[in-house]
Formats: C-alpha cells, structure tokens, sequence
C-alpha cells in the first residue's frame, strides 16, 4: 500500500511520543470510530481499522523500532523487508485482524463481523479435463467429475434429523447475537458478540440429522456431461455458473471451474489458431517439384504441389486451414515446413548415377553454395 498514512499521524501523536500518549490518542479514536458506535459507517470502519493497525505497531516498543526505522516496508510482505521480522509476516492493511488489541480494551473478543446468519456465496470448484488435440479443435462433450458442496436432501438443510427441526436459541431468541454491557477503559459501553450458546446460529439443533451430522451441507461427487467448444486451447479455463458449491443463508452458488488439458498432437502443433506440421520430402521431390498428400486437421490428407527447387526449411502457408477461433469463428492457418531428406544407403549403381548428376551440375544449380564458398575464401 503506497498511499498508507504514516502511523504516527494517524495516531496524531509526534514521533517522540510516550506509550502513556499513544494509548492516550488511540483510546480517544476507537471510540470515536468503533463500528458499534458508528453502524454501517464505512470510513468509520477504515479509520477505526486504521488506528487499530497503527496501534498494533506503535504500542508495542520493538514493533515501534523496526517501524521507524523501515517505515511501513518493515511490515509488508511484499516488499521482502519483512523477512526475518518473525510471526509478523502476514501483516498486510485489509488483512489486520484487530480483536486482540481491541479486546485488551474492551474485555470481549467479540467484533461486529461473526454473525453466522449473514448469506455466505459458496466456494468456486476447480475441475481438470483433458482431451485430444482433435477434440479441441472440433469440440466434444466430456463427462466432468468434481466435488462439491449441496444442501442436505435429508434435512432440507437444517441439520436437524428427519420430523425434528432446530430450535430459537433461548439466550439469543434467535438473533444469534447478544448485547453485553461492560465497565471498560473506555467507559461504559455497549457491546455486541455471537452468542456462544448457538454459536451466532440462532438455532439450536437437538437431534442433528444423521445424513450431515447436523451440517445441514454434505459433500458430493458430482457428474456433469460439459460441452467443450471447439477452438479450446490448453490451459483454458471454462466457467459454469453456479455449478460449484451451494451457498448458506441465501447466499448464491458458486461457480465449476473447468481447466482443459490438450495433449500433444503427433504431427501438429498450435500456436493461436495457427497449425504446423513439418513434412518431410525426398531429395528427388524436392528437386523436380511433385504433388505430395499432406495431413490436414481432422485426419483427412490433401494433395499439395510442391514447387520446383523447393529448399528444406521452406514453409508454405495454406490460408483459413486452421484452426476456427473459439469466439469469432474466424480461421487460422495451417503452416507447412518441408524438410528434405537426403537419401542414405544408396546401392553403388545409384552412387555412380548420383556422382554422374554431380558433374553435369553447373553453377546456375548451385548459386547459394558456390557463392558462400566464394566469400570464404575471398576469390
Ligand atoms: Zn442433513
Ligand atoms: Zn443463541
């Protein structure tokens, strides 16, 4: 956080400034801008977590030395001049968990975050899948397993056992929450905490049911037949929308998260929706130009005229033969590099023929390698 504000000033206390006035000036702020004085303030709540986090530090002496000393850098992660500062590491501003500090102050632990009977969105499921690289190219449907969360069929999810339903906490009449009044440094004040009796639930469940174990939540494999589009590359993610795990409360399911695995073709290979493929060719092909059978996508094989003269490393592209972009459709192109094989083995009848050929070649046939020669040796 570039733009935090220096601990001193938001205490409002000089840096030579005593423990007694920075407990001072802190108690003075967390009153001023404790949650349950100020109900739904979110800038209360920033400052509030603000002075808290600044307290943190500055109350406890050797915290307050590395703190002047590196500044805010002393305590980020991030910025590697946290190392070696032991059991602070992951102190980062959204992070900071202020109960000890505040319940050194007000005698509970209790802040206003643990109701338990807020909606909560269920957790996202990962899911990997891997499929062939005709099967990306063409799409297919896979049968996807993966765990997830569900309400419990049995209780409706309750938690309570069959003809049994869960109980209105007496100690919170079903709120889940309760006040308590305390004498504390700060005053008299009024506090709220999740009820321990029912654990911030409100309810309270006498027989759980035995499906759960009172949950309410089981998990479960789940099958899921998943169309794969076609275009798919490897490592792409597909998403489905409230296929992951049930929410609690009201909250809203989360998503299945789909990561597509695309083996290795044999000949071809993909970069965007461009294909390659090396072809080999014989020496005599390539020297005379011949009309040779290439592979193309969806094992079919296609006549291609290879050229007269045709050197190895030499790439034709054959346009809108790839593969078709996920999205716009549009097609990519399939890329073909020759290479020329030089016939190994010969048989003395075909070195003699080859030896004859040599000698009838002129430098009209070899210009590349008589002219590399040249430069060689400066002639
Ligand atoms: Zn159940
Ligand atoms: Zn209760």
């Amino acid at each position: 956080m570039a733009d935090k504000r220096d601990y001193y000033e938001v205490l409002g206390v000089s840096k030579s400034a005593s423990e007694d006035e920075i407990k001072k000036a802190y108690r003075v702020l967390a009153k001023k801008y404790h949650p349950d004085m100020n109900p739904g303030d979110k800038e209360a709540e920033a400052k509030f977590k603000e002075a808290n986090e600044a307290y943190a530090v500055l109350s406890d002496s050797e915290k307050r030395a590395k703190y002047d000393q590196f500044g805010h850098a002393a305590f980020d992660p991030a910025s590697g001049g946290g190392s070696g500062f032991g059991g602070f590491g992951g102190f980062g501003g959204m992070d900071f968990d202020f109960g000890d500090i505040f319940s050194s102050f007000f005698g509970g632990g209790g802040s206003s975050r643990s109701s338990r009977n807020v909606p909560i969105d269920g957790d996202d499921v990962l899911a990997r899948v891997t499929i062939t690289f005709e099967e990306a190219v063409f799409g297919c449907k896979k049968e996807i397993s993966f765990g997830r969360v569900e309400a419990c069929g049995e209780c409706g999810s309750t938690g309570a056992a069959k003809g049994t339903s869960p109980e209105t906490c007496q100690t919170c009449h079903g709120t889940g929450r309760v006040t308590v009044q305390q004498q504390t440094m700060l005053g008299y004040m009024q506090t709220q905490r999740a009820c321990s009796n029912c654990r911030g639930t409100g309810k309270i469940i006498k027989t759980p049911c035995k499906n759960c174990n009172g949950k309410g939540f089981i998990k479960i494999n789940k099958k899921l037949d998943v169309t794969i589009p076609a275009g798919i590359d490897n490592m792409q993610r597909i998403v489905l929308r409230g296929q992951g795990s049930a929410g609690r409360n009201g909250g809203s399911a989360g998503d299945l998260v789909i990561e597509v695995r695309v083996k290795e073709h044999k000949f071809f290979t993909r970069e965007r929706n461009n294909v390659y493929c090396e072809i080999p060719i014989s020496f005599a092909d390539a020297a005379l130009g011949a009309e040779i059978d290439i592979p193309t996508l969806g094992d079919k094989t296609e006549k291609y005229q290879i050229p007269e003269g045709t050197q190895t490393g030499t790439s034709f592209t054959l346009k809108g033969k790839g593969i078709a972009d996920i999205n716009t459709k549009r097609k990519g192109d399939l890329i073909l590099t020759v290479t020329v094989e030089t016939p190994k083995n010969l048989t003395s009848e075909q070195k003699k023929l080859l030896q004859e050929f040599s000698k009838s070649l002129g430098e009209s046939n070899t210009g590349k390698r008589d002219g590399f020669f040249k430069k060689l040796f400066n002639k």
